[in-house]
């Protein structure tokens, strides 16, 4: 009997079922090489309960990046794999290497770098003649008072974050100067990952983009650039920007969704990305105007957005990345799709944080009719940390809905009956 497909799957966090789901429709094996911070162990046990992995590979990509690719290696000498893909931001920038030494589909390493950094991201958009904001890069924050050039308010992150953390936005000049101070502190406790570092580190100051906030889920293909989803996440005004909801399809006249389908293309075309799947996130300035936040070359949400677009628009986003990562064309390319319905996703606001004691109104919330999946990030016992510090969220609500009204509705109704409780006492220290 033909072996099956495999791909190697890397830094997906195993909680999130879609992926998983995916690669069974698609009849793909997978290979999960266990996410940064979690054991081989913890892997292989959640592992042992999804049907369409097959078996789990640690590789050392944080601490010896080129230990890790000699596994890979070895591992495709021994037993061959058809596809590599990441899951994660901070590993594009590996399985591109990865991909280039193996002969598989997968992007330059050109292009893997560029989606990794905001500082070339901005860069690479303003030479294609694109929309972006006016940016100042630190590598001290010494140096906060270079970025008094730009106009209030502005926003400071690291250049190479992820989920919001240390993305803080700044009205005045003492705002600054404390944004950076904090960013830089946040982003040398968290972000700072030695060799496997793939930028310099540092800071991004750039001016802030008014306007509500939408991502644009798109497959690429031999080049081909297809937008299979938008998504409008509501207006985030900060200081932090904690991501709440996605609602899918996005509730925007024709013509704005034609101009953020133009600007997504062009963006990519402006990076060098020509494969995979990649999760783009804008902003509509003056409501109409698409000015790009940022693209990261991965699935959004780790899967929650492939389960909104599905939903919304009838393609099976996560299903046909996975077919692009092997060499075959999505089935996207060819087969007409239609939504079933309103998709909404409702991430639960870490709050205050603290050791989560218990999440107040979750049971109710479970038996909705209009709930299908309540996806628990973070259980009882474990310590979030308020933003801009960030380490999880406490749980995720995914509804279907026949309006976008009545996503908006039901977004209301579980604001009031959400609750985290946290136990007494002070936030651990670390
Ligand atoms: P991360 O990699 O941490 O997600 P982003 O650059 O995407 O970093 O920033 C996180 C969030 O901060 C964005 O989703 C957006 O809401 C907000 N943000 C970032 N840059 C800007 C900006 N220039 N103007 C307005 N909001 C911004
Ligand atoms: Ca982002």
């Amino acid at each position: 009997m033909a072996r099956r497909p495999t791909i190697v799957l890397v830094g997906q966090a195993l909680t999130f079922p879609w992926l998983f789901d995916a690669a069974t429709r698609a009849g793909i094996d997978l290979v999960v090489v266990p996410k940064s911070g979690a054991t081989v162990e913890d892997t292989r046990e959640a592992a042992a309960k999804i049907s369409s992995v097959v078996d789990v590979l640690p590789l050392t990509i944080d601490t010896d990046p080129a230990g890790a690719l000699a596994t890979l290696v070895e591992r495709y000498r021994r037993e061959p794999f058809d596809g590599i893909m990441a899951c994660a931001d901070r590993v594009v920038p590996f399985v591109a290497q990865a991909a280039r030494v193996l002969g598989l589909v997968g992007l330059t390493e050109e292009a893997a770098a560029a989606v990794r950094d905001k500082r070339s991201m901005r860069r690479l958009l303003r030479e294609a003649g694109l929309r972006t904001p006016d940016f100042v890069t630190l590598h001290d924050a010494d140096q906060w008072a270079d970025a008094l050039r730009l106009q209030f308010p502005v926003v400071v992150k690291p250049a190479n974050g992820y989920a919001s953390l240390g993305v803080i936005r700044a009205d005045n000049k003492d705002e600054l100067q404390a944004a950076v101070e904090r960013t830089w502190q946040l982003f040398s406790a968290h972000l700072d990952h030695g060799p496997a570092a793939v930028t310099d580190g540092g800071i991004l100051i750039e001016e802030y983009l008014d306007g509500a906030e939408i991502s644009v889920e798109s497959l690429i293909h031999h080049g081909e650039v297809r937008v299979c989803g938008i998504a409008y996440k509501g207006e985030l005004t900060g200081p932090y920007f904690e991501e709440v909801v996605f609602r899918v399809p996005a509730p925007l006249p024709a013509e704005v969704l034609a101009s953020v389908e133009r600007e997504v293309l062009a963006a990519h075309r402006a990076f060098g990305v020509t494969e995979g799947i990649t999760h783009t996130e804008l902003r509509l300035v003056g409501g109409t105007r698409p000015v790009l936040v940022e693209t990261g070359a991965r699935m959004g949400g780790s899967g929650t957005l492939h389960w909104l677009v599905q939903n919304g628009t009838g393609i099976d986003l996560a299903a046909d990345a996975l077919r692009i990562h092997i060499g075959q064309t999505p089935e996207c390319w060819t087969r007409e799709s239609k939504g079933t319905c309103f998709a909404a996703s409702y991430s639960l606001s870490v709050g205050e944080g603290g050791r989560i004691a218990r999440v107040r109104g979750l049971a109710e919330v479970q038996a909705d009719p209009r709930v299908e999946y309540v996806v628990r990030t973070a259980g009882p016992g474990s310590v979030l940390k308020p933003y801009p510090d960030w380490t999880g969220y406490p749980a995720i609500v995914m509804s279907r809905h026949d309006s976008d009204a009545e996503a908006v509705a039901f977004h209301d109704y579980l604001a009031r009956t959400l609750v985290v409780e946290y136990e007494p006492g002070e936030l651990p220290a670390g």
